[in-house]
């Protein structure tokens, strides 16, 4: 999507271990122009699912996927919490997750209550690298019975495997960027072609 990779140049700064800040328009300051933009593209992308629920992880997801919901007819908005909290009342599903930012596993659950057999879930998220956050994702879709209509991503890091490896098991994985090459020393972004 080329706003979003004209966004990343203009923008993005390549910090040391192959993470890209983007915190000025994507998950910080939030660029809701861009958002509505970019729910838009998935929309015509997954034109074909019939989709009735968004899924995402906190935090940075939850502000994408609301702008994403608008697009597919507001329909509900689930996100994933990292810390079980007092008032999540009742079973949850639950799977683990290693964050690559904070080099840490953690514990991600969602309340029995708001996935069921009969949902057609799009799962959506700000980056995707090694792909820890998506699989924990998939795996609480799963347990509940929903069906994983697709996989929305707003910055891929190509080179780090996460998503081909969701593309070699049949996933419709829509990326809107995807970066191939980060160089910090020159804060050089390079994307796939
Ligand atoms: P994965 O689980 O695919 O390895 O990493 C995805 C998660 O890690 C995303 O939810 C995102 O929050 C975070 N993440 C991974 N790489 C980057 C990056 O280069 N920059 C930022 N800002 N977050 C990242």
């Amino acid at each position: 999507m080329k706003i979003l990779e004209d966004r990343i140049i203009k923008d993005g700064v390549v910090r040391a271990g192959n993470v890209l800040k983007v915190d000025c328009f994507l998950n910080h300051q939030m660029d809701i122009s861009l958002f509505q933009e970019m729910a838009k593209e998935w929309k015509a992308r997954f034109a074909d699912k019939k989709i009735n629920k968004i899924l995402t992880i906190e935090a940075s997801g939850i502000a994408i996927a609301a702008i994403v919901a608008t697009a597919f007819d507001n329909c509900p908005v689930v996100f994933a919490k990292k810390t079980e909290s007092l008032n999540v009342d009742g079973a949850v599903y639950s799977s683990k997750v290693t964050s690559f930012t904070k080099k840490r596993t953690y514990d991600v659950f969602v309340s029995q209550k708001y996935l069921s057999p009969d949902d057609h879930i799009l799962i959506v998220d700000d980056f995707l690298a090694v792909g820890s956050a998506l699989n924990g994702l998939i795996d609480i879709v799963n347990q509940s019975g929903a069906t994983v209509e697709g996989l929305g991503i707003a910055i891929e890091k190509g080179f780090q495997g996460g998503g081909d490896s969701f593309r070699e098991k049949g996933y419709q994985l829509e990326s809107l960027a995807i970066v191939e090459k980060l160089d910090a020393e020159n804060n050089v972004i390079e994307f796939r072609k």
